[in-house]
């Protein structure tokens, strides 16, 4: 990730849903991760959480890291995939097959009907 090779920090605070890219994001650079389970007292949160500097963190008592899911999101609708599409060209993730990469634009040869066993690679992660 490019950030982690700047030595860049990354902080998210969610104020509604989960945002697991994001999240991984954080882990991986180090930084921190917070869903904040209401509105109420968000300045509380902020101020607690994400003023401290980095150094500073390791002497004050945070939330925890928490389990992160490091499973790889599909393009199309940025879930977390057990098992999807991978286009041979680009790499990139689908959860359903489509006979066009979204991305790259790449049209796939099918023998015969769709429904034929497709010929992009099934990947598991
Ligand atoms: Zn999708
Ligand atoms: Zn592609």
């Amino acid at each position: 990730m490019y950030v982690h090779k700047q030595q860049v920090l990354l902080d998210v605070c969610s104020l509604d849903k989960h945002l697991s890219l994001l999240q991984q994001g954080c882990d991986i650079t180090g930084g921190l991760y917070l869903k904040v389970p209401s509105l109420d007292g968000l300045l509380q949160y902020l101020l607690w959480v994400f003023l401290p500097e980095a150094w500073e963190r390791k002497e004050l008592v945070l939330p925890g890291r928490g389990r992160v899911d490091y499973r790889a999101a599909c393009f199309c609708h940025r879930e977390l995939l057990t098992i999807g599409y991978v286009c041979s060209v680009c790499l990139s993730v689908f959860c359903k097959f489509s006979p066009i990469c979204t991305t790259c634009h790449t049209v796939f040869k099918i023998a015969g009907p769709l429904a034929i066993k497709p010929k992009k690679k099934k990947i598991k992660i």
